[in-house]
């Protein structure tokens, strides 16, 4: 199967030759068939199955080929995305397929200045990319009218229902000319979506090129069970131990990402953040310095966990479970992408159980588990199994003998240490043991051990845990 024979036109197959896409991938096959002929498409599809291209480079070609010029303050094409990140993403995407076409195409999004988009958007644009709230906006203010629209994308529909994005999506759809074509994809389908699906499309083509809610089965997957004030610790001795030097970080918390990061850059590591409090520039810049290798580790919250087309990205480290077990999918499937391979290792405490079940039960397969000697969770991972149970209660941890001194927690000087014997090539040399900058809480350890503590601690000593001891320094960002 080559894409001439999908019946794309030769600068659109230039512009793929350019990019090296040497054969569609099976959701190009059925997408661009469909969408070139003007059909509505659902289509369930994992992450880095080459969707992108499997809408874009047909729509491209219809622009070129029928419908008239577009009006001042018009949009042809609108493709609604959930994210900011996602939204500049997938418009590279329209501008590197559509090279060479006439066509103005722009991005649309909260969280910056509106007034530059307005003024894209005077003279009409044939493709738009936006987040649904801002676009509302510019609807509101007159800078774009719907009455052009000839199709309609929603990309992670999924992830915009997850976003709270429902009733936005109403008010577009309500807006919107009933005679228009409706491309729907979404990587895993609750009833939910499923509902909207038949409230929005007709006679779709369905299309789905592998079963939904699983993981790509090139992903190598792992479970580590660690006590979660253990965390930090545990996850900078893997870093170091397997020489990990690229890896995007997962995270719950912008604590916790802020944390983990000065951890890393602490023991010489070229890192950033991306978390939904920095202002949008910020994560941009951060992800694009990800992307050109000027960073070798990114840390993030579940803002960065959909769409994100990082190349050759070999692994993801969850140090925190998602909430929910779609997320799951979503971050791991940043690795194994476009059929390469890669690794997807999870950090997982007592409280996670739930989550973990969760997850195996939407990805069909239990998790194989490991321990790494000196970080053994005193505070038992429950057994899980693929239907979702939890199988056994935790067992009461026995009180030890004497008190345990752990690496992990004596964090960050350990963590130094660490650091120091396995710098990552590439990277700047650990800051000396003393004078750490990195004297803040563990915010992995907010929440109190369930079993007594362990030896008794010395007069005067007795905060919260989860009270500041200290502020870490700020760091330039
Ligand atoms: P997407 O699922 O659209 O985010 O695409 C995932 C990755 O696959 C991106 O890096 C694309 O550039 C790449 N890609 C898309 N289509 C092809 C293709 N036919 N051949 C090789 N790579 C592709």
């Amino acid at each position: 199967m080559s894409f001439a024979s999908l019946g794309l036109i030769d600068p659109l197959l230039k512009n793929a030759q350019r990019l090296n896409y040497q054969t569609p991938t099976p959701i190009q096959v059925k997408a661009i068939p469909a969408v070139l002929d003007g059909r509505d498409v659902m289509a369930s599809a994992q992450t880095g199955t080459g969707k992108t291209a499997g809408f874009a480079l047909p729509l491209l070609q219809r622009l070129v080929q029928q419908g008239p010029r577009v009006s001042s303050n018009r949009a042809r094409v609108l493709v609604l995305v959930p994210t900011r990140e996602l939204a500049e993403q997938v418009l590279q995407s329209f501008v590197d397929y559509g090279e060479g076409l006439d066509l103005r195409m722009t991005a649309a999004y909260g969280g910056v200045s509106i007034n530059p988009q307005m003024m894209k958007l005077r003279k009409g644009v044939d493709v738009l990319v936006a987040t649904p709230g801002r676009l509302l906006d510019l609807n509101r203010q007159n800078a774009v009218q719907f009455d052009q629209i000839e199709t309609l994308v929603l990309d992670e529909a999924d992830r915009m229902l997850d976003l709270g994005f429902a009733r936005e999506l109403d008010a577009v759809f309500e807006a919107l000319p009933a005679a228009r074509q409706t491309l729907l994809f979404s990587a895993t389908f609750t009833d939910e979506i499923r509902a909207m699906a038949a409230s929005i499309l007709r006679s779709p083509v369905d299309i789905s090129v592998s079963p939904p809610n699983v993981t790509a089965s090139k992903i190598r997957q792992w479970v580590v069970t660690v006590d979660k004030r253990n965390k930090p610790g545990l996850f900078m001795h893997l870093v170091a131990e397997k020489k990990w030097t690229h890896a995007l970080v997962f995270v719950k918390t912008r604590d916790g990402a802020d944390y983990l990061s000065a951890m890393l850059d602490e023991a010489g590591y070229a890192v950033d953040t991306i978390h939904g409090d920095k202002p949008q520039p910020a994560r941009l810049r951060a992800l694009e310095r990800f992307k050109t290798g000027e960073v070798h580790m990114l840390v993030a919250t579940d803002v960065a966990a959909r769409g994100l087309d990082i190349d050759a990205l070999p692994l993801v480290i969850n140090v925190d479970l998602p909430i929910k077990p779609q997320d799951y999918v979503h971050r791991i499937g940043r690795t194994g992408r476009a059929g390469s391979s890669g690794v997807a290792v999870s950090l997982v405490c007592a409280d996670e159980a739930p989550q973990l079940a969760a997850i195996e039960a939407l990805i069909g397969q239990t998790l194989r588990r490991e321990e790494v000697p000196g970080f053994e969770a005193e505070h038992r991972v429950p057994q899980t199994s693929a239907t979702g149970q939890i199988i056994k209660k935790p067992k009461k941890p026995k009180k030890p003998k004497k008190p345990k001194k752990h690496k992990a927690l004596q964090a960050p000087e350990a963590v130094q240490g660490i650091g120091k014997k396995q710098q990552p090539q590439g990277g700047k040399p650990a800051t000396g043991g003393e004078g750490t900058s990195l004297s803040g809480p563990n915010p992995f350890s907010v929440t109190r051990p369930r079993s007594k503590p362990v030896g008794k601690p010395p007069a005067g000593s007795r905060k919260p845990a989860d009270k500041p001891v200290g502020g870490r320094s700020k760091r330039p960002r």
